[in-house]
């Protein structure tokens, strides 16, 4: 993606100056009955970071009382502290890291959410989003419920409250039925740790077990850094209850084929993390080889946009059999300070994070590879960069379709008219962009990376509606024009 975040193993994505990328909303963790739970759960964390930046908490249960702790920043910055991580007493906990889309970024809109209902105390994180969120909210708060936050989560927890069933796993289920959208969430009572992913499973959410205990967490990355052992994605519809007696899994809604985010592959998760049982990151290196195979150019070296455009123009240049170059260096450590507001800073901070590496580019027909393209301003940049930088002709291959519909399932996509290519046809990007051709990954061509034939157009494997168009949920929310709740409460600092 032309945002110049990092994929690195370290998943340390940082800041875009032009926020030209589209921002994964979370990643969420849990595990249950392990003497160390919230430091595992704090490097599992660490380990999804990428999938979120701006906030990250943790809640505990240590047989009596629950414990949190729930910050704005990075899981480092909170979760290193040893003082904190003591206090996060309890052989259960469960995590979140934080990217903002529904409800804005303040301290009270920071998960793991916590309620004491009837039966006793609930937390629950969530990765997604709800496409009747807001319908539901204004609903609840018709009726009498006191939202203490902005997220489209709080729902769930009023739902689970107001719920007539007796056992707390029924009143969970009850809750979910109601939703429409996408969520993989993980929740923490006095005696459970519960998971569950939507009906189509649109966002991850995978079961690993680390010396005997389960573990629950957004991708597998999060289980490797632990050690601990992959057992399985949980499914699409899918409910996970764990407890001291063992696990249980229920299926509470009709079967469905599943439709995961698509997107999964092509940025969001690690190039490290297997999702469905692909390699994220032989899934991208065939997405450049089926590009190349596609949109074919005639050139000296392929070179990436880092980090994300790696992948896919290893597989381009092996598929092209062109040498692959590093013709663009990334500066790792760039980061929040450099925001600034005035737009000749936000122009210097592309130089900031990207530099020519002049003798792989100089005199050279390059084909530059990257992930995606979003608004198309760091693309722009990138391509007069390497003219700059002497190369002589500018061949810009995408190794994903054109992003044309915004998302509401969790992913900060910019409103339509800001997507590029919602506005603009490959030859206007083209010459906006400055490059001598442009050319994208078609959607068949994204399905047969991942192991198809192609695209089903009857049943779609996979959630792609920012290529599509077809949103694979109703959104209740667009079509019933419920109203977004502003903050009325304005947090200090
Ligand atoms: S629009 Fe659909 S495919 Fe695209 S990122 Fe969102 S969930 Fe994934």
């Amino acid at each position: 993606m032309d945002n110049g975040r990092s994929t690195d193993p370290q998943g340390d994505r940082d800041f875009d100056p032009d926020d030209d990328t589209l921002h994964e909303e979370c990643g969420v963790f849990g595990i249950h009955g392990h003497p160390e739970a919230a430091t595992i759960t704090a490097l599992g964390l660490h380990a999804l970071q990428h999938r979120g930046q701006e906030a990250t908490g943790i809640v505990s249960f240590d047989g009596t009382r629950f414990h949190s702790e729930r910050q704005l920043g990075l899981v480092g910055d909170t979760f290193s502290d040893h003082d904190v991580i003591r206090q996060l007493a309890g052989d259960s906990a469960i995590g979140h890291v934080r990217y903002a889309t529904t409800g804005e970024t303040m301290l009270r809109n920071v998960q793991p959410l916590f309620a004491e209902l009837a039966g006793g105390g609930f937390a629950v994180a969530h990765n997604g989003n709800l496409t009747n969120g807001l319908t539901l909210r204004s609903r609840l708060v018709r009726e009498g419920a006191i939202c203490q936050s902005t997220s489209d989560t709080e729902v769930i927890l009023h739902l689970v409250a107001r719920s007539r069933h007796n056992r707390f796993v029924d009143r969970f289920i009850d809750a979910l039925t109601q939703l429409e959208g996408a969520y993989s969430l993980v929740g923490l009572t006095n005696k459970k740790l519960v998971g569950a992913r939507d009906p189509l499973g649109i966002r991850p959410l995978v079961l690993g077990r680390l010396d005997g205990h389960y573990i629950l967490a957004s991708e597998t990355c999060a289980l490797d850094i632990i050690g601990a052992q992959f057992i399985r994605d949980v499914e699409n519809g899918e409910v996970v209850v764990i407890d001291e007696d063992g696990i249980e899994s229920i299926k509470p809604f009709a079967p469905q084929p599943m439709r995961p985010c698509i997107f999964e592959y092509i940025y969001f998760a690690r190039p490290d993390s297997i999702v469905h049982g692909r390699s994220v990151y032989d899934v991208r290196k065939k997405m450049g080889a089926q590009l190349a195979l596609e949109a074919p150019a005639t050139a000296d070296v392929v070179v990436p946009v880092p980090d994300s455009g790696v992948p896919a123009a290893i597989g381009y240049a092996r598929a092209c059999d062109i040498p692959y170059e590093l013709g663009i260096i990334r500066n790792h450590y760039v980061g929040r300070t450099f925001i600034q507001p005035t737009q000749s800073v936000r122009e210097l901070g592309v130089r900031m994070k990207h530099s020519a590496n002049r003798g792989a580019v100089a005199g050279k027909r390059i084909v530059l590879v990257d992930d995606s393209i979003v608004r198309g301003t760091t693309s722009m940049k990138i391509v007069q960069m390497m003219r700059e930088a002497g190369a002589r002709e500018v061949h810009f291959r995408i190794a994903s379709p054109p992003i044309t519909h915004p998302d509401y399932y969790g992913i900060d996509t910019p409103e339509r008219d800001k997507l590029l290519a919602a506005t603009h046809s490959v030859e206007e990007m083209r010459r906006m962009i400055g490059a001598d051709s442009l050319a994208f990954l078609s959607v068949d061509g994204i399905y047969r990376a991942c192991g198809y034939q192609g695209r089903d157009s009857l049943r779609p494997q996979f959630a792609d509606h920012c290529f599509t168009g077809d949103y694979p949920t109703p959104l209740t929310d667009i079509a019933g024009e419920a109203p977004r709740h502003a903050a009325l409460l304005a947090e200090a600092g």
